[in-house]
């Protein structure tokens, strides 16, 4: 089915919805894909989780959403809505009346809030590299950050991010976390690359979560990921010019360490990048092109160089269930 919002006067809001509804009781999983549209190791996964849930007995409920800003996806867009320009990971739900991505997160949100549990599946970026890992917001050790970080264990990647939503933008899940809905986003694949391997690592990680929350049988594999942050570092720049990086997502470096050079258009240096701390590059922007006066709605989305995380070390304990 299609889930639609229509207004007169305005672009339409809809996306893909498939909902599947088992014959014994359970929990509802909602999994989403696409917010962003050049991530595409997630949207593919879902389309592979669906057909192999044709097949399977469920108990509860699973809706599935391809894609979420299914605008952007065809135009090939990048992170930012097409329409009105935000972000859309940074758009609260509960404004209906709003712009294009206000409605967008609205209808989503009470799409999803139903569910006992929410898997959203994100990646990098045509412009950015990245290192598997996957998000659990946090605002304290409580059981909801547990269960959250739970689900995290489902996916086969080697860093858990422990974000403070409080202090970010970062919307929807926080908004999920205040309704008491434990929920992850996972950050598999770069620079939009469909890759087999990325696409397979959200699809098992998609399913193990279906397993661990007994609505598939099977035995759900317990991962063993290292927890990085809740501090992160945002490296910006407000130079406009060619940004030339010599670091990779996943590589440790130290404070002061040149991450690396913006140039003009003629290949003077006009900026040396240095990182802030000790930290792990968690992702980065490969594109040369930056423009340092672009912010959409403030946002420093097109200044942004280096994302770095605080990596502390520690490893979750080996656990089956
Ligand atoms: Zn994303």
């Amino acid at each position: 089915m299609v889930v639609r919002e229509e207004r007169s006067t305005e672009p339409v809001v809809e996306f893909p919805l498939v909902d599947i509804r088992g014959s014994d009781d359970g929990p509802t999983v909602a999994i989403t894909a696409g917010m962003h549209a050049g991530e595409y190791a997630g949207v593919l996964a879902t389309l592979k989780l669906i057909s192999a849930l044709e097949s399977v007995r469920i108990r509860g409920r699973v809706l599935i959403v391809p894609i979420v800003s299914v605008r952007a996806f065809y135009a090939r867009n990048m992170q930012l809505s097409p329409i009105d320009q935000k972000e859309v990971h940074y758009v609260w739900p509960g404004r209906p009346a709003g712009s294009h991505s206000d409605r967008l997160i609205e209808l989503l949100f009470r799409t999803v809030r139903l569910a006992d549990a929410v898997v959203d599946l994100h990646g990098g970026e045509f412009v950015q590299d990245l290192t598997p890992f996957v998000g659990v917001p946090w605002e304290r050790d409580d059981d909801l950050f547990a269960q959250s970080l739970e689900l995290a264990r489902s996916f086969d990647v080697p860093f858990v991010d422990q974000r403070a939503v409080a202090e970010t933008p970062i919307a929807l899940p926080r908004a999920l976390y205040r309704e008491g809905i434990p929920n992850i986003w996972s950050e598999i694949g770069h620079n939009g690359l469909p890759g087999a391997v990325e696409v397979n690592l959200q699809l098992d990680g998609c399913q193990n979560v279906l397993r661990h929350l007994g609505v598939i049988e099977g035995r759900s594999v317990r991962h063993r990921p290292r927890i990085v942050g809740p501090k992160h570092w945002s490296v910006v720049t407000d130079r406009t010019g060619i940004w030339l990086p010599n670091i990779h997502a996943g590589q440790r470096v130290r404070k002061g360490q040149v991450l690396g050079r913006m140039t003009d258009v003629f290949g003077s240096p006009i900026e040396t990048v240095t990182s802030p701390a000790d930290a792990l590059v968690e992702f980065l922007c490969t594109s040369p092109a930056v423009d340092g006066e672009r912010r959409p709605h403030g946002n420093t989305w097109h200044q942004w160089l280096v994302q770095l995380v605080d990596d502390r070390g520690v490893a979750l304990a080996r656990k089956r269930s």
